[in-house]
Parts: C-alpha cells; structure tokens; sequence
C-alpha cells in the first residue's frame, strides 16, 4: 500500500513499543530496570523514550553526560537518573541540586567531585565506576582499595552517599567469550573488597540489554539496558528474543522515476553502471541525515542495503549523497510520491536496523543512533505524562 507523503522523510516513533519493551525487560530480569537514553534516545528522542521507559515500568533512566542527565530533568523527567560520563568541568553541583547520580571513574575524578561538593548542607549521590576488563572507563583493579577508602572517607565526612556500584561488560553480545566469567568474578572480588570499606550501595549492577538477556547470574540488582529498549536485538544470532517490538521506522517519499540505458552510470564516481535497462528512483535523504555511506560500497553491490516500496525491496545503486541516494526498480514505476519505508520492523516487511547494520558492516545501535539529520520524528501512542492529562 502506498502512503502518499508530500512532507519531508520522517522518523516515527511508537511510544507503545517502548513502554512494552521496558516491560517485558523488568519482567524478565525480575531486578530494576535502568532504561538507557543516552545520544538522544539512541535516535528516538531522549525525553519522549524516558517518558514511555517510566510509564513502562523502568525504575531509573540511565545517561552518558551529566549535560544530558539535567536536560531531562530540566524537561521535567523526575525519579531516580544516573549518568556516568563527566568531565572536570562538568557541573557536579547542578546534578546534586538535580538529585542525579553521578558517576565517578577513578580516584582523580572522585577528588574532583569532592572539591565540587564541599560544603554542601546535603551529601551529593555518587557511584562508583570500576573497570573490570574492559579498559574503557572506570577505576582500574590495582586503584579499588584506595578508592573504596577514600569513597568511605567522604561519606562519612557527608560529601557524599555511595549510592551505587558499577561495572560494563565487553564481551556481552558474545555469552560464550570468557571475558563474561572473569569480569563477572571481578566484580564480586570488588563488592567484598567495598564492603570491607564499609560502603553499603543500593545499587550494584553489571548488565547491559545483552548480558541482561543472556546472562542471569549478572543481573545483581538492576540492568542497564538501552538497544533492547528501542525493541532492538542487542545480540544477534543469541537467543535474546523475548518479544522487543522495534519502536523506529523511517519513511521518506519517492521524489522521482527515470529510466536508465545500459551503460548508464548512477551517482557519484559512477561505482554502479547498469548492465541492461531498468528504471530507477530518487529517494530524498542521504548521509546528511544519518544514512550510512557504506550502505553501497563500490563493487558490493549484491550486499547493498535495500529499502521497501509498495512491499518490494529496492536495492541501493551507487553512492548514498548527502542528501539523496538512488534505488533499482527493475523496470516497475512506482508512483511519485509513494512510501519508501527505509527502515522498520520486519512485521512492516521493511529493512530492519539490523539489515542495514548488514549491509554496512556496523551494529543496528549505529543505524538507529545516526538516523536523524533533517527528518521530523513523529510519535505514536503517546500517553500523557502524570499531571497531563488534562482531567
Ligand atoms: C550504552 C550503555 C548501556 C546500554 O547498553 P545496551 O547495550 O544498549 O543495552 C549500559 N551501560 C552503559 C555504561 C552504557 O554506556
């Protein structure tokens, strides 16, 4: 069915899937949920996927900047929010007004904070980041005693509660790789040695979407998840699928219909050239607005991504521009104007992020994550917030 579009590509949003998703993960972690929204919401928008996240049952919203943990309070998102991404100059005392967690990442950064929350008349919610193996952010093993001590010193100098301990796994879209075991069990050894330090965290947690599907024994007591909220497979090929729904799909119009010659080269470069005539199509978004480059690579073009119109998958040919690209049509006219889903759930028969991923030699949190640019976002099934409802 065609769904004539005059206004530009859009993005739509089904705030439905993601309140259900939130809900199918607290159900099947049976611990809190921490519902991810860092990078705009993977794409879907921050503040609208916190919202149905809340409304689905998740008990905290999960972060990367401090910046975006205090837009979404500013936009009215209360409870429970943590963020783990800060620089020295980020505005620790803003959070702490907030009543955001923050994350500190090494016994630097906790002096850093400490100096940010002296004299405070209430102590600031800190938790504490630990690499356990993947060598990315977080205080390394050889630096645990000394944080830890110091941790305890400030709380009781009521700097600071530790609310929280944590670490994030490398290796979670992979179960079988022991990277899994040894951080895991590095985890525990650091949750004695905090104790002994005397700190009592509410929350220690370990989990991503992956390792929250996959791995019970590291669910402790909450999971952070973020691609498996967006209704996204957060380790293809694993048996994850516990009924996510995909919350994007991506529309744009059909701008034109032309007819190609055998030797007719298409976009830039000419990396595709028709070998016998077909027709073509003109679809209106490019790398400008998050479509990926690489989804025709020079000579791949058997692997190019597709996108769906009128139900029938369009190959890509030829470079993707900045603003447009150019589809196969095998010899068929679409009309002007007629949907081209470029991506959306495979019950829409259209190329899911995971297709694109594919294609592009990337994961769908890339594809999702990118998409945006110059198209609008739409929302469907929006419930109102508490106190919008207008009763
Ligand atoms: C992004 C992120 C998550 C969410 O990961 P998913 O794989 O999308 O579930 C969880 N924790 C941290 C620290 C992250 O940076």
């Amino acid at each position: 069915m065609s769904r004539p579009l005059l206004g530009p590509a859009e993005i739509v949003v089904d705030l439905a899937a993601i309140r259900g998703n939130a809900r199918l993960l607290r159900e099947t972690a049976g611990v809190p949920l921490v519902a991810v929204v860092k990078a705009d919401g993977y794409g879907h928008g921050a503040v609208e996927s916190a919202r149905a996240a809340k409304q689905g049952g998740a008990d905290w919203i999960g972060t990367a900047t401090v910046e975006e943990a205090l837009a979404l309070r500013a936009a009215g998102i209360d409870g429970p929010l943590l963020c783990w991404i800060a620089g020295p100059d980020s505005d620790f005392a803003a959070a702490a007004d907030a009543g955001i967690d923050v994350s500190a990442h090494g016994l630097g950064h906790l002096e850093t904070m400490a100096a940010a929350f002296a004299g405070r008349a209430e102590p600031a919610r800190v938790q504490l980041k630990l690499d356990t193996g993947m060598s990315r952010a977080g205080s390394p093993r050889a630096e645990w005693p000394a944080l830890f001590g110091r941790a305890a010193e400030g709380e009781r100098a009521g700097l600071w509660r530790i609310t929280g301990i944590w670490t994030h796994p490398a290796c979670a879209d992979d179960p079988a790789h022991p990277a899994n075991d040894r951080q895991e069990q590095a985890f525990r050894d650091a949750l004695a040695l905090a104790d002994e330090h005397g700190l009592r965290p509410e929350l220690r947690h370990f989990a991503n979407s992956a390792t929250a599907l996959l791995r019970p024994s590291a669910r402790f007591d909450a999971v952070r998840c973020g691609i498996a909220l967006y209704g996204l497979d957060p380790a293809p090929g694993e048996a994850t699928d516990v009924g996510l729904v995909p919350a994007m799909t991506v529309h744009a119009p059909l701008l034109m219909v032309k007819d190609l010659a055998p030797g007719d080269g298409v976009s830039y470069g000419h990396h595709w050239v028709a070998d016998h005539a077909t027709t073509v199509g003109l679809v209106p978004v490019g790398y400008g607005d998050g479509i990926p480059r690489h989804a025709s690579r020079p000579g791949a073009a058997d692997s190019a991504a597709t996108v769906s119109i009128d139900g029938k998958r369009r190959p890509i040919r030829g470079s993707v521009c900045m603003d447009q690209f150019v589809v196969d049509l095998g010899g068929d006219r679409p009309e002007v104007g007629s949907d081209v889903l470029v991506l959306g759930p495979s019950s829409a028969g259209g190329p899911t992020a995971q297709d694109w991923a594919e294609a592009c030699g990337t994961i769908n949190y890339e594809i999702v994550t990118r998409i945006g640019g110059r198209m609008s976002r739409t929302y469907l099934n929006a419930e109102p917030a508490d106190g919008e409802d207008g009763a």
